[in-house]
């Protein structure tokens, strides 16, 4: 469905960015990958995705909180590819702590990585998709940027920053032919920054791991079950379709009955 296209995914080293590189590589689009990690396992996913999929699969490392590297990242694949067709905007970062004893670094480390590094790589790549007039940009939010919990201040900060990006951006692509911005609000999925609070939780609770995830599950979601990866692709692919011409400046739940309460 979307052969000769191509995409940026920010944060595909890992978790749903990862699930959502392959997904759009099985639908037969070239990929950009991005994100930090091992040396060797990133080329190995890059090289996987391309004898997998059959497709082209490059690997740009930006540290997307910083706007030369992303400026470079959307230049180097516009020569490399052509253009940026599809540009997924998942990169994203966690602390958790009450705002008093918040540190000022994480509140810009989430604030640069989580809301301003999507305004810089829309920046950037918005000229070429209007210049095509085609584009789908997703954005990658979440339940936190509809509703809050306590001690997630940048987090859900920048989270509820971005569904409004979206919504900017939706109205200045709207009538530069097929463009479409939306948000993708996920709920629990189980990935290492998910896992890296469940340890948290059950070692500040004093209680075992599985405690913490069921407790985790239950205090947020009416179904007590993790989304995947997968899933969150599966909507990444359809918004990208011809089907989803129609939907923009929105935001689409996957959040097992989070924010429905
Ligand atoms: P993850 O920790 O598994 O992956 C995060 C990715 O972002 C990694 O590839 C990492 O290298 C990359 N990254 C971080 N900082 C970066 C930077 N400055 N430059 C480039 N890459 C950077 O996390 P995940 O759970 O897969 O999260 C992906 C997105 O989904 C995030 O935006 C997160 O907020 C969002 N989300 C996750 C959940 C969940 O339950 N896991 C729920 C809702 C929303």
């Amino acid at each position: 469905m979307l052969k000769n296209k191509t995409a940026i995914v920010t944060g595909s080293t890992s978790g749903i960015g990862l699930g959502i590189a392959q997904k759009l590589a099985g639908e037969g689009c070239n990929i950009v990958i991005n994100g930090f990690g091992d040396k060797d396992a990133i080329e190995k996913e890059r090289a996987g995705i391309e004898k997998n999929y059959g497709v082209k699969c490059a690997y740009l490392g930006a540290d997307i909180s910083k706007p030369a590297e992303v400026e470079k990242m959307i230049q180097d694949t516009e020569k490399t590819f052509g253009a940026v067709d599809i540009l997924v905007n998942n990169a994203g970062i966690q602390f958790v702590a009450p705002i008093e004893e918040f540190p000022l670094d994480k509140w810009d480390a989430i604030l640069a990585t989580n809301l301003s590094a999507s305004f810089y790589t829309i920046k950037y790549a918005l000229a070429g998709m209007k210049k095509k007039k085609s584009g789908r940009i997703i954005n990658i939010a979440s339940a936190h940027g509809l509703v809050a919990s306590s001690e997630k201040a940048g987090y859900v900060a920048a989270k509820h920053g971005l569904v409004g990006l979206t919504k900017v951006v939706a109205l200045e692509a709207a009538n530069h032919g097929d463009i479409t911005c939306n948000a993708i609000c996920p709920g629990w999925v189980l990935t290492p920054l998910v896992e890296k609070q469940i340890k948290d939780n059950a070692a500040k609770e004093g209680k075992s791991e599985a405690d913490a995830k069921a407790e985790m599950l239950s205090e947020k979601q009416a179904v007590h079950e993790f989304a995947t990866p997968e899933q969150i692709a599966g909507l990444v692919v359809y918004l990208c379709s011809e089907s989803a011409k129609s939907i923009t400046g929105t935001t689409l739940s996957i959040d097992n009955g989070w924010t429905c309460q």
